[in-house]
């Protein structure tokens, strides 16, 4: 788990809560990053690839209307 990119570990969380869609500061605290800024680099790129979609909405953790990332298969 430690040797995992941010960028693997953003992608299997979403994996994991699939059809949820997380903001990305919550995925920051879920993850325990510092930076909310490497989620949204992470979550930017993946948007639209591996059937990650990136759209407004209600978070499912804080419960906001923002943009979040959610996995669809
Ligand atoms: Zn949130």
């Amino acid at each position: 788990m430690e040797n995992l990119s941010v960028a693997d570990r953003v992608k299997n969380f979403l994996r994991e809560r699939k059809d949820a869609p997380y903001c990305d500061d919550c995925i920051a605290k879920q993850l325990r990053l510092k930076k909310r800024q490497q989620v949204q680099s992470v979550t930017n790129a993946i948007a639209g690839t591996s059937g990650f979609i990136r759209s407004k909405g209600l978070c499912f953790d804080c419960g906001k209307d923002k943009f979040g990332t959610r996995f669809s298969d």
